[in-house]
Order: structure tokens, then C-alpha cells, then sequence
């Protein structure tokens, strides 16, 4: 084992305090995720460090791209820190690479290594240079940038830097509930969140038989693919046809779905406390629909206190598809199951809905007993990242 995967922090957080929280809980993370796999993990206070067997390089390196808080790594030789050691292992690297311009970029963090990082680079330039025929070097713009980090024991070799997902370690902002349907937008949301190191519940509502199983399988396949950026995702299912169909049978059509909302937020915010949430996240896009106005938004908003975050408020939908392509959410979204939401649509939905008639119509039907039920009856279903179910499986 040779070669070891660098991890390099970056601004991993803005605030210093919680910079060894955050490494600690991306090395558990990291070591949680690579459990099946032949690995060793250590860590020091401005790198990880990965070491791997061969053959698996390309499975772990398949894992840690979707780590959240990996900013930046690189595969490097891993040697002794010995003058003549790094010199030799920096031309046998060389002689197997093709280029014809080079930089060699030697970094010191070991003070006590005995040549200056200027001079060991030019020692390199020079000893390359005379073995390796038809390459100059290029400062500015070479086919080749061999980096040679220096620290206390052992040298890190390598050429290419590659980016990680970015965002802060899954589990150290907290954990939020995020409504999801089986749209294009709510998963979206949910990476997203996640992103920030917000863990995830999941709430979604069914209104069988108005809505259909394929519709929760669904549902469930979005979760899986969410749950890869984390480990398992609770993902409650709320019964919700008797309210919506109380909803249909005692409010004006222009109304329904506005109500519709409010009743979605008032059991996501009693779901989201008794499951530790303290932020409730959605996939609502400003302008998307009627119910996405600002109007309908604050109306719809105002029966939680609970911060609501809409990461993809301000996106355009071509942009919302292209991150659910990336993340591999767009086929599954658009498969054609219908959702509570889209089944009972009126056909002039308000824009502009007014709190007083919200809060006069719901007067009509005892819905604080209905929400009681519906949370009562909600079944919860734990999704975890297991590689060996597709989809299909579940679908
Ligand atoms: P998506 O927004 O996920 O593409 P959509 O556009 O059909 O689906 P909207 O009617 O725009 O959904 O609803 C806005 C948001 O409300 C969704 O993004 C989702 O967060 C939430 N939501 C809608 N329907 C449901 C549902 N059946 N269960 C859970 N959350 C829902
Ligand atoms: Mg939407």
C-alpha cells in the first residue's frame, strides 16, 4: 500500500470552535461509510488520510464523492520523509507519466526536513530534467504539476486535486423534516439540506385510494437515493384521505389547496417536534404555482412558528432538473404516479388567498381531531442507503 487518499479540510467551518467537532464527526462519517471495505483512517489536525487496498481505489473513491464536508482530495504516494527516498520516488513517478512541460511544487510543513521547499523543488526540476528526454519546465501553465507535501514522517506525491461535494458533514447541524412528494423539486430540496449537514426525516402524505402504492414506492426510491448522503432516513407516511377529502367536500374549490397546505404544515410541525426537528424544509419555488405566490406562501406559512427553509425558492425549475439529474433523482421523479397534490387540483386555484377566509373556512370541519388521527395512524419506515435494493426493487 503505497498510495493513500488525502483529505484535505478547507473551510470545513467558519467558526474555530467547532473545527474539531466537525473533523471528528466527518471521520466517523467516513469510516461509517467505508465499513465493507479493506481501509484504514487516520486523521491529524489539517488532513485525513485514507489508506486502501488497489483493487478498491475506485470503490472508495465512488463512496467518498458523495460525502458531504470533503472539499478537496487527491491520491498520493506515500513515503518516507528521506532526501534521497523522494527523490527517487519523484522520478520513477515521472518516468511513468506522459507530458512534456512540468512544475514540481514541494510544500514543507516539517521544518526539520533539511532543504528549503524552493530548493528541494529545483533539486527535483534538475534531477528530472537530466533523466527524462524532450520536457522543459513551465511555471505557469505546465502539462504537469507534481506537488511533493513534506510533513513530520512521511511525503504525499501527487499530480491531481480533485473537488469533494463540498457542504458540512452530514449529522453536525442538526436534523430537519423535509416534505417530500414524489416531485422534482422537494428531493432536490433535500439534498440540499442535507448539504449543510442537516440530517433528515422525511413526511410524506398519502390519500390512498385517491393516490396509489406506486406512488409511496416512489417516495420510498427518493428517500433511498437521499439516504445515500447520510445513513437512514425515517420516512413517515401520514394517512391523509380523510382530511383532504373533508377539505373537498366542505371548502370552496378556489380554496382547497391552500387549506390543503395549511393542514400539510400544521401535522408536518407536530411530526417534526415529536422526531427532534427543528427546521421544516420543502421544495416550494416562488411563482411555481398558485399555492407558491408570497401571498399563498405567508397564508399557508402562518400556522407554524417552525423555520421553514426552501432551498430551491429562488431557482429556476431547468436549474432545480439539472442538480435532480446529477443527483440522479430526475427518472424516478417524473414517473407517472400521481400525488395527493395532483389529484385533486381545482381548476382556478387562488393567488392571492386572504388568513381570515382560511381561518373562517377551516372552522367548517373538526380538523384538530382529524390531524390527531392522521398523526396517529402515521407509519414510520426506516430507509437506509443499502447498495442491494434498486429502485425496481421497490417499485
Ligand atoms: P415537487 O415540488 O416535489 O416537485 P410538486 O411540485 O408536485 O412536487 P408542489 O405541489 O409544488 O409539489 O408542493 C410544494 C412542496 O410541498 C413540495 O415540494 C413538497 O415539499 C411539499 N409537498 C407537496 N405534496 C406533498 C406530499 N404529498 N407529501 C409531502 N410533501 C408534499
Ligand atoms: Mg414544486
Amino acid at each position: 500500500m503505497d498510495r493513500v487518499i488525502m483529505i484535505k479540510y478547507g473551510e470545513l467551518t467558519t467558526k474555530k470552535g467547532n473545527r474539531k467537532f466537525f473533523v471528528n464527526t466527518l471521520y466517523s462519517n467516513i469510516k461509517n461509510k467505508l465499513k465493507n471495505l479493506n481501509v484504514n483512517i487516520h486523521k491529524d489536525i489539517s488532513r485525513m488520510y485514507i489508506e486502501f487496498n488497489d483493487q478498491e481505489l475506485e470503490e472508495v473513491l465512488g463512496i467518498i464523492n458523495n460525502i458531504f464536508g470533503i472539499h478537496e482530495y487527491v491520491v498520493a504516494y506515500k513515503i518516507a520523509s528521506d532526501v534521497e527516498n523522494i527523490k527517487e520516488k519523484v522520478l520513477a513517478i515521472m518516468k511513468t507519466l506522459s507530458f512534456k512541460t512540468f512544475k514540481i511544487e514541494t510544500k514543507r510543513s516539517d521544518k526539520r526536513f533539511p532543504i528549503p521547499s524552493l530548493d528541494f523543488s529545483r533539486q527535483l526540476g534538475g534531477l528530472i530534467l537530466k533523466n527524462i528526454d524532450g520536457i522543459k519546465v513551465d511555471v505557469h501553465n505546465p502539462d504537469i504539476l507534481l506537488n511533493v507535501e513534506i510533513r513530520e514522517y512521511y511525503t504525499y506525491i501527487y499530480t491531481n486535486e480533485y473537488c469533494g461535494l463540498g457542504g458540512y458533514p452530514n449529522g453536525t447541524l442538526g436534523k430537519g423534516m423535509l416534505m417530500l412528494s414524489g416531485g422534482i423539486d422537494s428531493p432536490v430540496s433535500g439534498y440540499l439540506t442535507l448539504k449543510r449537514g442537516v440530517r433528515l426525516d422525511c413526511i410524506y402524505f398519502e390519500a390512498i385510494p385517491h393516490t396509489s402504492i406506486e406512488a409511496r414506492n416512489k417516495v420510498i426510491a427518493l428517500t433511498k437515493k437521499l439516504a445515500q448522503y447520510t445513513d437512514s432516513i425515517n420516512l413517515h407516511v401520514v394517512p391523509f384521505t380523510e382530511i383532504q377529502e373533508a377539505i373537498y367536500r366542505e371548502i370552496e374549490e378556489d380554496y382547497c389547496i391552500t387549506i390543503m397546505r395549511r393542514m400539510m404544515y400544521r401535522i408536518t410541525e407536530r411530526l417534526a417536534k415529536k422526531n427532534k426537528c427543528t427546521i421544516i424544509a420543502n421544495g416550494e419555488s416562488i411563482g411555481q404555482v398558485a399555492s407558491q405566490t408570497l401571498t399563498s406562501m405567508a397564508v399557508i406559512n402562518e400556522v407554524t412558528n417552525m423555520p421553514v427553509i426552501r432551498p430551491v425558492a429562488c431557482l429556476d425549475k431547468l436549474e432545480i432538473i439539472d442538480i435532480a439529474k446529477k443527483i440522479d433523482t430526475y427518472d424516478i421523479s417524473i414517473l407517472p404516479f400521481e400525488d395527493c397534490c395532483t389529484v385533486f387540483v381545482p381548476k382556478h386555484p387562488v393567488i392571492n388567498p386572504r388568513l381570515d377566509l382560511c381561518i373562517e373556512y377551516e372552522k367548517r370541519f373538526d380538523y384538530a381531531s382529524m390531524i390527531d388521527k392522521a398523526i396517529n395512524e402515521t407509519n414510520t419506515l426506516v430507509i437506509t442507503d443499502e447498495k442491494d435494493k434498486t429502485f425496481e426493487d421497490v417499485l
